[in-house]
């Protein structure tokens, strides 16, 4: 059954009928520019054919249930007790379900309706490996409620109170990129978003590859103190650049060229940090001509050189994500490949000549498992349109 079916059968056996609606929001993979979201920097996602299904209703009273199939549990909240993130029996909301209540939270904080609904979601992107189930849950509600609220945002708003949620609500420190693509995500195109000014416009994927995703199954490790300490050797870079170059607002602002003029005054450590935030918005600046031109191949080395630097200056490769990569960079029809998402474990993304794609597959995940012994899983992703209502 798919992630759609279960989602409604289990609306159906929880609530004996059938859910009025259903809200679809993808996943997401970025071919490059990562972990500059949060130095204002470019990154270039894409929304995936893995999706968050929520079925749904309007409630009859103002309490919102909310069942997660794949998980066969249920969570309640009414405006009341959203605040203190409690079901009306007092005990804590799960998990899982700080992200939808996270959204009713933000929505309601921007003043606009979350009448109660009934729901029942599922999904079929793997949790914590680095796509984005989090920011599809949140966009899957986000539709679910700007369909019972009757009113509409444009995408890109809807993101940002998604993001809100899980910053402020959940409680993740994460930047726009996860909720934007799952939002604004084109059929069989990539995404371009300046994450300073949140401008967006959408790039052809290069012709004639598929993007290949390979999920390790090392699921990501408790890595939020690697993740603050990466954002906190970013902010003391531009705070010790600025003496040079006053009005420095973020890493974006730093040339590689004055970068490298002026980075031997930087502690090694965030010297290491800040060169890879600094080259990474430089080759995602070189890829847009190259996107635009189709060329494919010297797209595909710039995949590959931002996954060296990943592992050699922001160091959050892991061994299993090195073997993946090592394995794709070698295999014919392969592009370009790199971990994608904050690292510390989860998934690679390989972008494979189309017709080699399949060969491909058959043969990353055999021998992935020969040298670690962990089985993975890989997905041959098509490029999807963004959050909706089906
Ligand atoms: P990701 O990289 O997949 O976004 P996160 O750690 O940000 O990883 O989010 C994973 C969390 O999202 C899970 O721990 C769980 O709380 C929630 N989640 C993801 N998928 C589901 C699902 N199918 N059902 C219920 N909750 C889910
Ligand atoms: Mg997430």
């Amino acid at each position: 059954m798919n992630a759609r079916e279960t989602a409604i059968q289990a609306y159906l056996k929880r609530f004996s009928e059938l859910p009025r609606y259903v809200a679809r929001a993808p996943g997401r993979v970025n071919l490059l520019g990562e972990h500059v979201d949060y130095n204002d920097g470019f990154v270039l996602p894409a929304a995936i054919d893995r999706a968050t299904y929520v079925a749904f209703s309007p409630a009859s009273t103002d309490l919102s249930t909310l069942v997660a199939a794949d998980f066969s549990e249920e969570a309640q909240f009414t405006p009341e007790t959203l605040p203190g993130k409690v079901q009306p029996d007092d005990s804590l909301l799960p998990e899982w379900a700080l992200y939808p209540a996270g959204v009713a939270w933000s929505l309601g904080a921007a003043d606009l309706s979350t009448p109660a609904m009934q729901a029942a979601f599922s999904s079929d992107i793997p949790r914590g490996s680095g796509l984005s189930s989090s920011a599809s849950i949140e966009l899957a509600f986000g539709v679910a409620w700007s369909t019972l609220g009757g009113w509409i945002l444009p995408p890109m708003q809807l993101a940002l109170l998604g993001q809100k949620a899980e910053n402020r609500y959940v409680g993740v420190n994460c930047g726009i990129m996860d909720q934007f693509a799952s939002a604004c995500g084109e059929l069989e195109r990539l995404l371009l978003l300046d994450c300073r000014s949140l401008e967006y416009r959408s790039l052809p994927l290069p012709e004639d590859t598929l993007i290949v995703v390979a999920d390790t199954s090392v699921r990501r490790k408790l890595s939020s103190g690697g993740y603050n300490e990466r954002r906190a050797a970013c902010e003391e870079a531009v705070r010790l650049l600025s003496k040079d170059l006053p009005g420095i607002k973020a890493l974006r602002d730093v040339s590689v060229e004055s970068f490298n003029r002026l980075s031997y005054q930087l502690p090694s450590l965030v010297e290491k940090r800040a060169r890879h935030i600094v080259e990474e918005i430089e080759r995602t600046r070189q890829a847009i001509p190259l996107l635009e031109q189709g060329q494919t191949r010297a797209f595909g080395q710039l995949m590959n050189a931002c996954h060296t630097s990943l592992r050699d200056y922001y160091e959050v490769s892991t061994p299993e994500l090195d073997t993946m990569v090592e394995i794709a960079q070698d295999l014919p029809g392969c592009l370009g490949a790199r971990l994608t998402g904050a690292g510390f474990g989860g998934c690679t993304v390989n972008l494979v000549v189309g017709d080699r794609a399949g060969a491909f597959a058959r043969s990353l995940g055999p021998e992935y498992e020969r040298r670690t012994g962990l089985h993975p899983e890989i997905y041959i992703c098509q490029a999807s349109r963004g959050a909706g209502l089906l």
